[in-house]
């Protein structure tokens, strides 16, 4: 059976290669090339799926996504490695359902604490450095013979046929496919720092600094971050970047020697839980959507890809 995905960002380029591993003619269909895309290009990004519990769906998405980026950042693969993240906290609370000694979790010490925050762990995580990452999973879904042709989809039941599939991983792109009207756009701010080598991730999410983090890759680092739900403009607001750098600095107080290399701005695909299902379509396999990742879509993606060939497994039977 044949099948066209729409959307190459990492939700679209995880799922396309392992639909053409799983045996599947799998080509991908999308109007942004992968490091051009609204979400997946922008992102800091590092393993850390907000908002779910230990038995949830997400949960298990994010353990299969680990394993698989553990697993690159072990054979160097471009733009992935693993480092410590540090999560400050106003108060104790419960241990995250991630929590794992194997990945040396423990709770911060004095000497960890900074920002006025009294509480924190720290565990090991995947870090990935989103634009050679995508070119290296651009580059492994062009080795197993797969293609990706720039185009603007209008309509994803025109394209499935009697004998092909179709995958719509468009993020945002879904609110215009499917007029879901859950899905709404997340927009967020980064500002991408140089010159200064930074040791480990920390994020914060709450308290003084509200919400903001450092994520390292090499001599440069990530910082962000900014979450408006609802709003559409991608351009980059100069009072923006100059707080996202003050609050990265009394995170990270190194920062405060670094320039500027880039600001972006991505819209996240908001939705209260991801969309991973089959939607029939009469005298076709049907369409299997896989968006709305949120924050979430780097640490849930190969867990996804997973589930999407199970579904198409099932359909081709
Ligand atoms: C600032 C920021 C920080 C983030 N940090 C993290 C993090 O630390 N960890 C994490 O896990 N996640 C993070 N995320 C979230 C993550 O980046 C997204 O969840 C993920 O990138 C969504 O991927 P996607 O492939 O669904 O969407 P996108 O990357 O937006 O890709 C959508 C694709 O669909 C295509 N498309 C859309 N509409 C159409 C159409 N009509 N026809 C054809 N093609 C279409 C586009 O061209 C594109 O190729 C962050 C996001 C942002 C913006």
């Amino acid at each position: 059976m044949s099948v066209t995905v729409v959307g190459a960002g990492v939700i679209g380029l995880t799922s396309a290669i392992r639909l053409r591993e799983a045996g599947f003619d799998a080509h991908i269909v999308a109007a942004e090339l992968p490091t051009e895309t609204v979400a997946s290009s922008v992102a800091g990004a590092v393993w850390y799926p907000r908002g779910s519990s230990a038995r949830s769906r997400q949960a298990g998405w994010g353990r299969v996504s680990l394993g698989v980026f553990a697993e690159a950042a072990e054979t160097g693969r471009p733009g992935v490695a693993i480092r410590d993240m540090i999560e400050l906290r106003q108060q104790a609370g419960p241990d995250p359902w991630w929590a794992n000694p194997d990945r040396g979790f423990r709770r911060c010490e004095p000497a960890d604490l900074r920002g006025g925050y009294q509480h924190g762990f720290i565990q090991a995580t995947a870090v990935i450095d989103v634009v050679p990452h995508l070119e290296y999973l651009t580059d492994q879904f062009d080795e197993t013979g797969g293609t990706i042709t720039v185009e603007r989809v209008t309509s994803l039941a025109d394209l499935a046929t009697p004998d092909r599939l179709v995958v719509n991983c468009t993020g945002i792109g879904a609110t215009e496919l499917t007029g879901d009207p859950e899905l709404v756009p997340i927009r967020g701010q980064v500002v991408r720092l140089g010159g200064v080598s930074i040791p480990r991730v920390t994020i914060v999410d709450e308290g003084p600094l509200a919400y903001g983090y450092v994520m390292p890759h090499g001599s440069e680092c990530v910082v962000g971050g900014t979450r408006t739900v609802g709003e559409w403009d991608r351009t980059p607001d100069d009072s923006v970047t100059e707080q996202l750098i003050e609050k990265a600095i009394i995170l990270e107080p190194a920062l405060a020697d670094a320039e500027i290399v880039a600001v972006k701005v991505g819209l996240r695909p908001g939705r209260d839980s991801v969309r991973l299902e089959l939607e029939a379509v009469a005298g076709t396999p049907g369409i299997i959507h896989n968006y709305g990742h949120g924050g979430n879509g780097w640490s849930l993606s190969w867990g996804c890809a997973a589930e999407v060939v199970g579904i198409a497994e099932t359909m081709s039977e």
